[in-house]
């Protein structure tokens, strides 16, 4: 633009020039995204841009130049252009003309009928007037919100998973406990505010943990499940389980912590109990392997102080397996239980009875050093144990060994004194059972035999090892065979030929012997059907029956489904019972030799003259025979006593009814002795030795 010389022409130019620039600014203001009000010192409206009237559509007709704001607002009011308000009409109006009195600008947010949030910003002009802004803001109110409930349903959610919520300043104390605190614990959230976590009397943990806790906070490190009991005054305790994690605000800085908490007493008293379970046999209620470690350690500890000895007393019921599986699980446990009590009340009670598991139980006597006191009290375990347990009315014995080993002699940690006992017990059994013995070096050796016959043993049957030979039993008078013994032969593959004299006591004692006397029992009569269908052995089969076998009723079972399979009669059968197994064993052992007798076989007892049994009990319809034990035959023709004997048995069993059968007969004096004494049966190796089937049968 060129200036002319006219000075109204020149200032008509700069006008225009003005205006130009203003109509441009106008413009530029109409593109902005932001509304812009201007109002002069008396409130009228001077200019507002394209979005400012978009914005405030509804009184669009209104924003014409030299409006009053006044007019404006109340129009705006009565027209409800806002959709959230929290001024009436003349206090909105008189809040708005305040906007003139400020020095700051005036900002507020406001939420319009369209659904759209805008922040009003207000300010003076230099020249007294207003200039205003309305920035949409919706996407961040939208954001805002979203967060706000975001953050609600997770609160909602720590509710459900914890009782309360808390929060913490920078400082970590308690600025927040959500009221679940109180209806959890009882405790008043208040109580709580003001204070760091540490510094609230607490219970359950170590002043060290709390310690580490408070170090682990002051690192800024979340934390999770942390555990630790209030106690109130007058009110129970309560453990509480509390997670927490740090907060930092924008900028990084750290500003408290806030997290959850939980009351855990029920939880910790469950704890509490499955331990004390953990500790305790659930059968017996006595210790278990556990316990005993605990009171182990702390006898060796007192032992220690005092230089004294602790004893440990390893007891297993003779046995029991054979009661457990063939009786049931319901019998076994109430002889364990009552095998409990009895160990309970024979010691003091500074003594330790522990179940081990199945029949073993484990007796420390803290003190104990002198052998003679400590044999004493396994005596009268022993006899207490061997007394006949009642179950629904019938007697049932179950005696049992006792192994000792002494601390520190024996074993210095309850590995090697439970070892070295366990060791002990198992030469109780070998040697009879029914007894205690004390731990001495050499009896490792033995055990380890034991077990390796055990061992072999379980795969004998499976592995064809076991065979029968037969002994043929003589008329003494016309030396005719009238019966055949079957007497069980083992080769094992590992360990060579094995006496039965070795073996069934080890099959016995682990309950092997079920299977094995089975296996016996159809063996011997399929042998006797066989030679029955050659026209041979017109006679009973004789077969040797463990006393335990005798103490269950699979025995009767086993025995007629022998005869089923070989089409025999009980007749055939002549089953052998040791003396001492009668006599050991009043309860049902009787019980079963009834219903065998009844159901028709034949009894015999065997090594008669051991075992001291009181004959009169013996119902003399099912006990058939009497074989006198080989101990006596061996010296009947030296020895007056033996020949006495020998005599009086066969007195006695001629009152009664009996037969009379000598074993052992080795030499023909011994034949003619038995002969003069009136016994007409015999079996021996002047007869005959135990033959093979095969070898049987050619002979016979
Ligand atoms: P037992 O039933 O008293 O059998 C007699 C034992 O004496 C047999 O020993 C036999 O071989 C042996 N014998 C026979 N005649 C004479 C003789 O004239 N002199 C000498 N010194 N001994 C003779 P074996 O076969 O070693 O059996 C030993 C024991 O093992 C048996 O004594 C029996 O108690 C047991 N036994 C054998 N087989 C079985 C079985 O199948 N079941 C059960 N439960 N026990 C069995
Ligand atoms: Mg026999
Ligand atoms: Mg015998």
């Amino acid at each position: 633009m060129t200036e002319s010389n006219d000075p109204l022409t020149n200032m008509q130019q700069a006008l225009q020039a003005a205006e130009g620039k203003l109509e441009r600014i106008v413009e530029a203001f109409d593109h902005l995204d932001c509304g812009v009000f201007l109002y002069d010192a008396d409130d009228r409206l001077v200019f507002c841009n394209a979005r400012a009237r978009e914005i405030y559509q509804g009184i669009s007709d209104l924003l014409v130049p030299g409006m009053d704001y006044e007019t404006l607002l109340r129009e705006f009011y009565r027209r409800d252009l806002y959709l959230e308000r929290e001024f009436s009409e003349d206090e909105w109006v008189a809040e708005r003309i305040q906007r003139h009195s400020r020095t700051e600008p005036s900002e507020y947010e406001v939420k319009m009928r369209s659904g759209r949030w805008f922040l009003v910003s207000d300010r003076k002009t230099a020249d007294g007037g207003i200039i205003g802004f309305r920035f949409d803001i919706t996407a961040r109110k939208e954001a805002e919100f979203a967060l706000a409930e975001s953050e609600q349903r997770l609160r909602s959610l720590l509710n459900m998973s914890a009782d309360w919520y808390w929060e913490q300043d920078a400082s970590c104390r308690f600025t927040h406990i959500s009221s679940g605190m109180m209806r959890a614990t009882g405790i008043a959230p208040e109580q709580r505010y003001g204070k760091a976590r540490w510094e609230i009397p607490y219970l359950g943990i170590t002043a060290e943990r709390m310690e580490a806790h408070r170090r682990h906070v002051e690192a800024r490190q979340p934390f999770r499940d942390f555990e630790y009991a209030y106690a109130p005054p007058g009110g129970d305790i309560t453990w509480v389980c509390v997670s927490g994690e740090p907060i930092f605000d924008a900028s990084g800085t750290f500003i408290g912590y806030r997290g959850v908490g939980t009351n855990i007493t029920g939880k910790k008293r469950i704890e509490s109990q499955v331990r004390a379970l953990a500790e305790i046999d659930f059968l017996t209620g006595l210790p278990n392997r556990m316990l005993l470690g605990a009171r182990f350690e702390f006898a060796t500890r007192q032992a220690t102080r005092n230089n004294d000895g602790i004893a440990l007393l390893f007891v297993d019921l003779d046995r029991f397996k054979v009661i457990n599986d063939s009786l049931g699980h319901q019998v076994g446990d109430r002889i364990l239980v009552e095998s409990a009590a009895r160990l309970l009340s024979a010691t003091r009670s500074t003594d330790t009875v522990a179940r081990l598991g199945g029949d073993e139980f484990v007796i420390l006597l803290p003190g104990a050093t002198a052998e003679n006191d400590i044999a004493n009290l396994a005596d009268t375990l022993v006899h207490a144990m061997s007394q006949p347990h009642d179950i629904d009315g019938h007697e049932l014995t179950i005696t049992s060994s006792i192994g000792i080993a002494v601390w520190p002699t024996d074993g210095g940690d309850l590995a090697a004194l439970l070892k070295h006992a366990d060791v002990a017990m198992f030469h109780a059994k070998s040697i009879g059972r029914n007894q205690y013995s004390f731990f001495r070096q050499e009896m490792n050796e033995r055990v380890n035999e034991h077990l390796a016959i055990e061992t072999a043993l379980r795969r004998a049957i499976d592995r064809n090892e076991l065979s029968l030979v037969y002994q043929p039993i003589f008329s003494i008078p016309d030396k005719q065979v009238i019966g055949a013994e079957a007497l069980l032969r083992w080769h094992s593959e590992a360990l060579g030929e094995i006496s039965p004299t070795r073996f069934i006591s080890i099959a016995e004692d682990s309950g092997l012997i079920m299977p094995i006397g089975e296996w016996v029992i159809k063996e011997a009569c399929a042998q006797l059907a066989r030679w029955r269908a050659h026209g041979l052995a017109h006679f009973p089969i004789t077969v040797n029956v463990s006393g335990v076998q005798w103490k269950t009723p699979r025995l009767l079972d086993c025995l007629q489904a022998a005869l089923v399979a070989n089409d025999l009669t009980p007749a055939d059968i002549e089953l052998e019972l040791t003396e001492t197994a009668l006599v050991g064993d009043r309860d049902g052992t009787q019980n079963l030799l009834e219903r065998v007798g009844e159901a028709g076989f034949r009894l015999v007892i065997d090594d008669f003259g051991t075992g001291y049994s009181n004959l009169t009990r013996l119902k003399p319809f099912f006990v058939t025979k009497l074989k006198i034990d080989q101990s006596f035959i061996r010296d009947s023709t030296t020895d007056i006593d033996d020949a006495a004997i020998v005599r009086g048995i066969i007195g006695l069993a001629r009152s009664l009814g009996l037969r009379v059968v000598a074993e052992g007969v080795e030499y023909p004096a011994q034949l003619d002795f038995l002969l003069s004494v009136g016994c007409s049966e015999a079996q021996g190796f002047l007869l005959a030795k135990p033959l093979s089937a095969a070898a049987f049968k050619e002979r016979y």
